[in-house]
């Protein structure tokens, strides 16, 4: 019997010749991935979409992958990227497992999701491309609100910094495809330098198939955490910290941006602890720590201020899985239990970046708690009051007033207002000080925002999207052109409901 881990708390046209002309010119290759082995992958081709259209194109994933001139135009690109077949390789959707909810779920795998294969080091990879052998029934499809939603949510987190899947193009069509209601079907294709999850290594580990379980640490440690090979531990054991390490990162900035995923599920947990798997995501308007996003989520078990928290319970699912292979309990724990202070440490250094400096300082700690907690008291917006915040520091006209706008009651504001003046002037000597404008964006992903571009969309009118989309990707300039991307949410938002239904 192998010995169970338990985590002692939660922490708080003709389209064949049109595609075989991007194959000649630019193939994506599956040789990296080939190597696994056919326990890793059946080989899969996508079902077309039909009449498709161009929605949206990001340049810098396309600059990235070395995309030729004029690819946004290209009707080839267009039918390749659409799901139309005939590449020279073979497409592929990979097998996982999975805790859903805090469930074992079994196997799950690449149900909607073909890997076209790799280029310049990046997968490439068809969401809502048809049905795969890993569907459970389900249509393979993604509707195109959702689509829109991933592509946005891409493109933000790359513009606040952090790590995320990005997203090449969305490309709809009027295919129909059945959620609550009728809806029309899109593709989003979705590049990382791996979209390898802790599933991948459940899935194997729960099977019992340690040689395979083996084959694809190496094979991670091999590609993605080769310092692993170098440390002074055994590999796997440091690829399980490397993991902890970068997942303690990505949850701390996630925490200190207000981004809620809504759906951390260990399926939807990168090795490489990277953003991935958008859906019932939010960024917060009002601080509401407790908040739950996704609307079928009715235990709250991923709100909000649950997410550390829940990372770490999914890093002892990755533990458990990988325990076979490291055969050392106490040493997995110990790593494990690592998540804790590097969480602390990532969300200080992210929290202090915002209140202005370029270093955590413990005195800091009780200046961002206090904030955190009035804000949250007062269900004062979260990004508007950093960003105000940041314009009154660098003595922008009336925004010491505009702060105090933001709450119901602003006497309480005024004192905490005093309170960060008197650490600033005692700090800066001590820390250096950094601009508070660029660690604390004018926009964020806010739903109404997401649900006006998708609404558009919907209409056939793409101009909104494309708007947004760059606002996003400089979400540190303020929008001229655009206020309303940094106006408080109209009280329609509220009434967004965003459940798992994709
Ligand atoms: P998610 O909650 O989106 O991460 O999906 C959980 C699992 O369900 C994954 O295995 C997905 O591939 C699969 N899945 C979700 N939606 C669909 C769909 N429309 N068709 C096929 N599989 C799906
Ligand atoms: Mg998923």
């Amino acid at each position: 019997m192998r010995p169970m881990l338990v985590a002692d708390h939660q922490v708080s046209t003709s389209h064949a010749a049109a595609a075989s002309a991007v194959a000649a010119a630019s193939p994506f290759d599956t040789a990296r991935m080939r190597q696994l082995g056919a326990a890793f992958f059946a080989d899969h081709n996508p079902t077309p979409l039909t009449e498709p259209h161009w929605i949206a194109h990001d340049h810098p994933t396309a600059r990235a992958l070395d995309l030729p001139a004029g690819w946004a135009q290209d009707a080839a690109w267009l039918h390749t990227l659409s799901g139309n077949p005939g590449l020279p390789v073979q497409p592929m959707a990979t097998v996982y497992s999975g805790h859903q909810f805090g469930v074992w779920a079994g196997q799950l795998g690449d149900g909607r999701a073909i890997l076209l294969g790799e280029r310049q080091g990046l997968e490439v990879q068809l969401k809502g491309a048809g049905p795969t052998p890993f569907s459970r029934r389900a249509d393979g499809r993604a509707v195109l609100r959702s689509s829109v939603r991933e592509f946005l949510a891409s493109q933000a987190m790359r513009g606040l910094g952090i790590p995320s899947s990005s997203a090449l193009c969305l490309i709809g069509s009027p295919t129909t495809v059945w959620r609550e209601q009728a809806e029309t079907a899109a593709v989003v294709t979705r590049v990382a330098p791996s979209f390898i999850r802790f599933g991948h290594f459940e899935h194997f580990s729960a099977k019992g198939d340690i040689e395979s379980l083996q084959q694809l640490a190496d094979f991670v440690i091999t590609h993605h955490y080769p310092e692993c090979l170098a440390a002074d531990e055994p590999p796997y054991l440091a690829l399980l910290r490397a993991v902890t390490q970068r997942s303690a990162q990505l949850v701390a900035l996630w925490q200190s941006v207000g981004f809620c995923h809504g759906v951390l599920n260990t399926d939807n947990m990168s090795i490489l602890g990277l953003t991935l798997d958008y859906g019932p995501f939010q960024f917060l308007d009002a601080f509401d720590p407790a908040h739950i996003c996704n609307h079928s989520d009715t235990q709250g078990r991923y709100a909000f201020n649950r997410q550390p928290g829940v990372v770490y319970w999914n890093l002892f699912c990755l533990g458990q899985a990988l325990l076979p292979l490291i055969d050392d309990h106490d040493a997995t724990v110990a790593v494990l239990e690592a998540f804790k202070p590097a969480y602390a440490r990532a969300f200080d250094l992210a929290m202090a970046r915002k209140l202005g400096f370029s270093e955590a300082d413990p005195s800091l700690t009780p200046l961002y708690t206090s904030a955190l907690e009035l804000l949250a008291a007062q269900r004062a917006d979260l990004t508007l009051f950093w960003r105000r915040l940041s314009l009154r520091a660098g003595g922008s006209e009336d925004s010491a007033q505009r702060v105090q706008d933001l709450f119901v009651d602003p006497s309480a504001a005024l004192v905490w207002l005093d309170t960060f003046d008197r650490a600033h002037a005692q700090l800066s000597a001590l820390s250096q000080p950094i601009s508070m404008l660029r660690t604390n964006p004018a926009v964020v992903l806010r739903n109404h925002l997401g649900e006006l571009a998708i609404r558009a969309a919907q209409g056939g009118d793409f101009v909104p999207l494309a708007q947004l989309h760059r606002a996003l990707d400089a979400p540190f300039d303020e929008p001229l052109a655009h206020p309303e991307f940094t106006a408080l949410p109209p009280d329609w938002a509220q009434g967004i409901e965003i459940s798992c239904s994709s």
